[in-house]
């Protein structure tokens, strides 16, 4: 684990700005972040970012990471992108992820951290700083060891009803040529004990990505069911670890893309001007 340490170390060391942000997590529960008024105007390419994207299979969070990655500037790193890397590969731990990930299952500590610390590597080699993680801490040992070597500044938990995120993986897709992903699923969910409705259009690929559209295999009915499951035992109590240090945004998806980006900015305090620069994100 001594690499993860240094690697860790490294990137934190050379955590400056988000000082509002960081000030207002300091004094305050994170979701007074939604009441108060915005900072001034700063460069957000000039931020050095270090949060983390909680929330169920299907919530979102690569979507809503990423586009805050290109408005920040910062890396995404998601760790069930470098676990579909690793065992895409012919590696030796190809065929022992391909078991865990097809039962729904976590993939253990030790492995993640390897994955991960390797990566933070190589973005540091390439002069990246900050970071916002997705998909990591999973569990709250994992989260022990994050806050033993970084600080983490902000912790952003997405949610959407049961019942949504279950669609809302069976609709996605991925284009097997360029990457991009999309959703086929168009949801319109009654809201419950005193809930809102939910309304998503889905996101249909361009006619030149229509015919190469391919499933994750961990996306069926029944391994997203053991995900949902295994997610409330390990993944819940990370929440409630970031809780209680204050510094959990929790955020109810209004909708889709259209109707939740612009309240996400707001409630991140981020200029709303910031929005064009993630547009083609
Ligand atoms: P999800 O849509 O379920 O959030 P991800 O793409 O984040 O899926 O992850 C896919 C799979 O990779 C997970 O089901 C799990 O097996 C593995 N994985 C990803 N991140 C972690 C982690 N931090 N700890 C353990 N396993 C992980």
């Amino acid at each position: 684990m001594a690499a993860v340490t240094r690697l860790f170390r490294s990137s934190s060391s050379s955590s400056s700005a988000l000082f509002y942000i960081r000030r207002s997590l300091s004094t305050s529960a994170a979701t007074e972040l939604k009441s108060q008024t915005c900072p001034p105007r700063i460069d957000p390419k000039g931020r050095n970012v270090q949060w983390v994207f909680l929330g169920c299979p299907g919530v979102g969070k690569g979507t809503y990471a990423s586009r805050l990655s290109a408005l920040l500037g910062v890396p995404h790193i998601a760790t069930g992108d470098l676990v579909r890397e690793e065992l895409s590969s012919s590696g030796p731990l190809s065929k022992q992820l391909a078991d865990i990930v097809n039962q729904g299952k976590l993939v253990s500590d030790e492995i993640i951290i390897n994955l991960l610390s390797k990566r933070l590597e190589m973005g540091e080699a390439k002069g990246e700083s900050g970071f916002i993680l997705d998909g990591f801490p999973r569990t709250v040992r994992q989260a022990e060891i994050l806050d033993e070597v970084t600080d983490i500044e902000l912790v952003v938990n997405l949610k959407l009803p049961e019942n949504v995120l279950l669609e809302k993986c069976l609709g996605r897709r991925i284009c097997s040529q360029c990457g991009k992903n999309f959703n086929l699923a168009s949801i319109n969910v009654k809201g419950e004990n005193g809930n809102p409705d939910i309304s998503m259009a889905p996101l249909l690929p361009p006619s030149q990505c229509a015919s190469k559209l391919i499933t994750r295999s961990d996306d069926t009915e029944t391994i997203i069911r053991e995900r949902l499951r295994v997610y409330n035992e390990k993944s819940q109590p990370v929440e409630d670890f970031y809780r209680g240090q204050g510094k959990l945004l929790e955020f109810d998806l209004p909708g889709g893309i259209p109707e939740s980006w612009p309240k996400l900015l707001e409630a991140l305090n981020l200029d709303e001007n910031d929005d064009k620069q993630a547009a083609t994100a």
